[in-house]
């Protein structure tokens, strides 16, 4: 390996931009690259959950059941668009291979540790940056309609209280101690103390912003096209703008991970899962947010799979994981659904001024736990991907994370469950 000492991160997601906060606070020459501007993917339109009690995986026993009924169903919030596709068909049976209750119990375990250390960087961070993104840690509050759906969740919970993770089970009168203004229609709740939210976007700029003033270069609209090898070293990356010939390389570009990888003929089994995001001003009453009709914390439309986050002046709707490739179209039947079944929930939606519409591609790995660590095919490389339903919970850690593979220091974490290999 030659003396260089710069590093070159792939991707201005959540996880690129952590990666380079933390290697630029190592002293280390940075330089993150980004196909189109920083946060164009993933990170910008979700629901800004930090949520370390979401540690059940979709990888769980009872899951393919489930999917196969959603597939029949036009507007679950689940769908899977047949075509003949290798990769995909190899995910799925993974995917299915994951789902026991072992690989569970020890996903629940590892999501956690990463749930509780990216929570404790939060407060390291507030504590020495300045910066805003309107993080606030409230909790989460599950909603229900249905006692029977309500009593089929109490299993996860108790499963979840073997882990350290508690929450409260509520009857109609406990909910709206919490969050009075719910419909008629809701009768019960759980509420989960271990989640916080962000708005985004705002908390990747601010990220990105903090990395620039340290010395991080970001160099936007440069895609990555390949790459010159040499042995098991990474040579060059070739880019839109030019070869870069960096010490080190940082994959971190989200759901499109696996498209630059098969440039070095890794095959990562990660794919796009699509998902969607409805978001509307946030009504004010007497001037202020806090006494208006909307959510004071985020909620779970439990039924219909549909995750509600208010974030500053703006209310989020988000739901749907849609395995169709690469493709950014939105189900306008869907996204209708979203729009019909959280009136069932939620009163005045229909006086709410809709903004914005988008989706998003999570990064997802078959057993829902993101990939970090080292390459085996090449010293140079560092594969920090995979995040799924957890990128804005997980982003800090693995920016540490990835900061102390670099520096060859102890990892806080074990990353031997994280390892790409796992998949071989
Ligand atoms: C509807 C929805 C709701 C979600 N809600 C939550 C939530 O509440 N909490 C949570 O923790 N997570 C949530 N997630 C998941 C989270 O958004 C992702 O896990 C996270 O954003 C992934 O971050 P990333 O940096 O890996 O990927 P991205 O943010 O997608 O960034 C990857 C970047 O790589 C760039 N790139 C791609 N190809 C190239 C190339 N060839 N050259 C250079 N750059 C390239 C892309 O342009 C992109 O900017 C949600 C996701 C969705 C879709």
């Amino acid at each position: 390996m030659n003396r260089r000492k710069d590093i070159l991160v792939i991707g201005g997601g959540v996880i690129g931009v952590a990666v380079a906060y933390y290697l630029v606070e190592q002293g280390r020459p940075v330089t993150l690259i980004e196909k189109d501007e920083i946060c164009a993917g993933s990170s910008y339109g979700n629901a800004g959950l930090i949520a370390n009690g979401f540690a059940i995986p979709m990888a769980a026993p009872g899951v393919p059941r489930q999917g196969l009924k959603w597939l029949l169903d036009a507007e679950s919030p689940f769908t899977i668009k047949p075509r003949p596709d290798r990769a995909l068909l190899r995910w799925l049976w993974q995917f299915r291979g994951a789902c026991n209750e072992e690989q569970m119990r020890q996903s629940i375990a590892v999501l956690l540790s990463l749930g509780q250390a990216s929570f404790d960087l939060f407060d390291e961070l507030l504590a020495h940056e300045v910066l805003e993104f309107g993080y606030e840690r409230k909790g989460r509050l599950i909603l229900f309609t249905n006692e029977a759906a309500f009593e089929k969740t109490i299993p996860t919970t108790v499963l979840l209280r073997e882990y350290g993770v508690d929450s409260m089970l509520l009857d109609a009168a406990g909910v709206r101690q919490i969050e009075p203004n719910v419909q008629p229609a809701v009768t019960h709740g759980i509420y989960a103390a271990d989640y916080g939210h962000i708005i985004p976007d705002r908390f990747v700029h601010e990220l990105a912003r903090v990395a620039k003033g340290k010395g991080v270069t970001f160099k936007t609209d440069t895609a990555v096209l390949g790459f010159e090898t040499s042995g098991q070293e990474i040579s060059s990356v070739i880019t839109s703008q030019g070869a870069f010939t960096p010490n080190q390389v940082v994959l971190a570009a989200g759901a499109w991970s696996p498209l630059i990888a098969r440039h070095l003929k890794l095959q990562l089994p990660i794919q796009p899962a699509k998902g969607y995001s409805v978001t509307y001003k946030r009504p004010f009453r007497h001037g202020s947010v806090q006494a208006s009709t909307s959510p004071q914390l985020p909620l779970s439309l439990s039924e219909r799979k549909i995750a509600v986050t208010p974030m500053g002046d703006k209310l989020r709707f988000t739901s749907t994981l849609e395995l169709a490739g690469y493709d950014p179209s939105i189900n306008q039947r869907r996204l209708a659904a979203i729009r019909r079944d959280s009136r069932e929930y939620l009163p005045g939606m229909e006086e709410l001024e809709e903004t914005a519409v988008w989706s998003g591609y999570r990064p997802a790995t078959p057993d829902d736990l993101p990939i970090i660590g080292r390459s085996a095919a090449f010293e140079n490389l560092i594969l920090a991907t995979g995040h799924g339903t957890l990128g804005m919970t997980h982003g800090l850690i693995t920016g540490k994370l990835v900061s102390q593979i670099i520096g060859d220091e102890r990892p806080s974490i074990d990353l031997t469950p994280l390892r790409a290999e796992r998949f071989y």
